[in-house]
């Protein structure tokens, strides 16, 4: 360990000789047998190592704990979280193997903000990268920008030396067009059931229900020394307008950190997140005294509140879609909710790995 790791080491208040490198398991029990250390800073008002992302984030988490208590920096540390699941084909939300718009490009989102620097960066509808959040991260690094979008962020990300590769899988292929086949009766798109029997064979699963989905990965983080971290990034609502950015790279809307209070983000109708400026919003009832869950709940009250065009109302007059908010404050409280029940979402902390239940606003029924 060099002098520099070490006196990092000290400063999260990692424990020193853990072992824990980047990749390994979490330690659990050493690590939970320096809790009363962490405590007592906790209490003594400086901050306790703590990761939160949304449900899908289990190996982020985890990864990204291991880099904190390597003394890694908290910005690097959820990025490479986040890329375990940029790169899974089998998670269709987000970076490779995310579906496509509705002409089956694949096109992310993705932004990312630094507490200690006050750093931002983001892309918008970009093509042809497997992780947008280091593009994101390159446009902070080195750019006196914050948001590249479309053909621009792509020339961008050539340019920083990031491998260009086709990230439309052969699943989300014949998911697309299954979807397309399926929208109009009026059409020549033939869908399985109008097929001759049996030619209609793009091994799309029978289980897939044809539904349109929202779905992405947040992830922040805060060390032992309050710095505070957080990343976004997704493949955004399938078969989206071309072009079409949602909540998850708008600085305010789908993430926001602020390193003297702490970090939010959001999975989830992205439109709604955006004309809500949601992250910031939770983020700014942290800095009013709420804790991250009453936070996040107050936030999605707004954006029930804000919610009045009958196409997203149910027969009760509520959202018809849902929405989630993470969030971890400075001292490493945290805390997840949603409109509706039964969602759940990741932390690491002094108590493992593991998910929690979401708060929620209205119980789902059935
Ligand atoms: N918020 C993302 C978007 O609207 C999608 C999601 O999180 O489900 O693009």
């Amino acid at each position: 360990m060099t002098e520099k790791t070490r006196r990092e080491f000290l400063k999260t208040g990692a424990l020193v000789g853990l072992g824990a490198a980047a990749g390994d398991l979490i330690p659990e029990k050493a690590w939970a047998s320096g809790r009363s250390e962490r405590e007592s800073r906790a209490r003594s008002g400086a901050g306790r190592p703590t990761v939160v992302a949304s449900q899908n984030g289990l190996a982020a988490v985890e990864r990204a704990m291991d880099l904190l208590l390597a003394g890694e920096d908290t910005l690097e540390a959820v990025v490479s979280g986040v890329n375990i699941v940029e790169a899974d084909p089998e998670d269709m939300s987000v970076g490779y193997g995310g579906l496509p718009n509705a002409e089956g490009v694949v096109q992310l989102d993705s932004s990312a903000m630094h507490g200690p620097t006050r750093g931002a960066g983001a892309v918008g509808a970009l093509e042809g990268f497997k992780h947008p959040s280091r593009v994101a991260l390159a446009v902070m690094r080195y750019t006196d920008h914050v948001f590249l979008v479309g053909a621009g962020a792509r020339q961008f990300a050539l340019e920083m030396g990031f491998k260009e590769e086709n990230l439309l899988t052969e699943k989300a292929r014949a998911r697309w067009i299954k979807w397309r086949a399926t929208l109009s009766e009026q059409d020549d798109y033939l869908t399985p059931e109008q097929s001759h029997e049996g030619v209609w064979d793009l091994g799309l699963e029978d289980s897939w229900d044809g539904a349109r989905r929202y779905g992405t990965i947040n992830c922040c983080a805060v060390n032992g020394a309050g710095d505070i971290s957080g990343v976004t990034t997704t493949s955004g609502l399938s078969f989206k307008v071309p072009g079409r950015v949602g909540d998850s790279p708008i600085i305010g809307a789908g993430l926001y950190v602020d390193d003297d209070v702490g970090a939010a983000g959001s999975t989830g109708r992205g439109e709604a997140v955006i004309k809500s400026c949601g992250s910031m919003l939770v983020v700014e009832l942290m800095r009013g005294g709420m804790s991250p869950k009453d936070a996040s709940l107050e936030a999605l009250r707004r954006i029930v509140h804000f919610t009045v065009e009958k196409r997203l109302l149910n027969d009760d007059g509520r959202p018809n879609f849902n929405v989630n908010f993470y969030a971890v404050n400075k001292s490493g409280d945290h805390g997840g909710a949603a409109i509706w029940s039964g969602r759940q979402y990741s932390v690491a902390d002094a108590d493992g790995v593991r998910h929690e239940d979401s708060a929620y606003l209205f119980e789902r029924r059935g």
